[in-house]
């Protein structure tokens, strides 16, 4: 979906604040800053040229072992009814069918960058409504189609995000992450701001590279799941917008 034919992918909410090189190719990267929730964030932006060979070489790495160790450090239940979740055992109804074809042209568009589809998924629906089981039908048809997956729980966010090295490859690593069950972090009794300022980061660096996807489920509709981050809210709202542009925030299951 991203037909930005500017030179950067960054969103105009970023302040360039200068250049750096490319160690690789020496291709001029814009340096950037965010004041956001509390806390100033500041990245270079990916080299779209090394791209594709930062791509290999993390292909290269044990996959296995690096998914098992976004389970450990996130606390994600990978279950069995989950494991074989796949589109062909999905029951397709009238009242999901969008959430349907939404999640599987996410899928055909991380493992063919040409299609421009969806590529960031908001899920929700009430409990049981079946958005969870959507998302990783999609997840593991992804993966079983040789695109990096990685899956947290919302609740375990920010607990895992503290972890330098585990940020990095949470950032770096996945091509389709999936972030389940947003909106009741709070419950765990995590610092908000703190939560705030990890959700809105990943969300905009997926946002921002072309080729990545990124799905979160929630059962709270648009609206008040953003009510639950007041101070990202507008940089959200700005993203989000793009996704329902490209008919990718769904609702799935029953009333709001
Ligand atoms: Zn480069």
């Amino acid at each position: 979906m991203n037909d930005n034919t500017t030179a950067t992918h960054t969103p105009p909410d970023w302040t360039v604040i200068g250049t750096r090189e490319c160690p690789h190719c020496g291709r001029a990267l814009d340096v950037r800053r965010i004041d956001v929730a509390g806390r100033t964030i500041e990245s270079v932006e990916t080299c779209p040229d090394c791209e594709a060979e930062r791509d290999l070489r993390a292909t290269r790495l044990a996959v296995q072992c690096r998914i098992q160790e976004t389970r450990d450090r996130c606390g994600a239940h990978y279950a069995s009814i989950y494991a074989s979740a796949g589109f062909a055992r999905y029951r397709i109804e009238d009242r999901n069918r969008r959430a349907f074809e939404a999640s599987r042209a996410l899928v055909d568009s991380m493992v063919d960058r040409s299609l421009g589809g969806p590529r960031l998924l908001l899920l929700y629906g009430p409990a049981a409504a079946g958005k969870t089981l959507l998302a990783y039908a999609a997840l593991n048809t992804a993966m079983r189609r040789g695109v990096r997956g990685a899956v947290v729980r919302a609740v375990s966010l920010v607990e895992a995000y503290a972890d330098e090295r585990f940020r990095r490859w949470l950032l770096a690593w996945p091509r389709l992450l999936l972030i389940d069950d947003a909106g009741k972090e709070d419950l765990g009794g995590y610092l908000r701001e703190d939560y705030q300022a990890a959700l809105f980061e990943i969300v905009d660096r997926y946002y921002a590279a072309p080729g990545r996807g990124l799905i979160v489920t929630t059962e709270l509709p648009l609206g008040r799941l953003l009510a639950r981050y007041p101070d990202i809210r507008d940089a959200l709202r700005w993203r989000m917008r793009e996704m329902s542009a490209g008919g990718a925030a769904i609702r799935i299951g029953g009333r709001p």
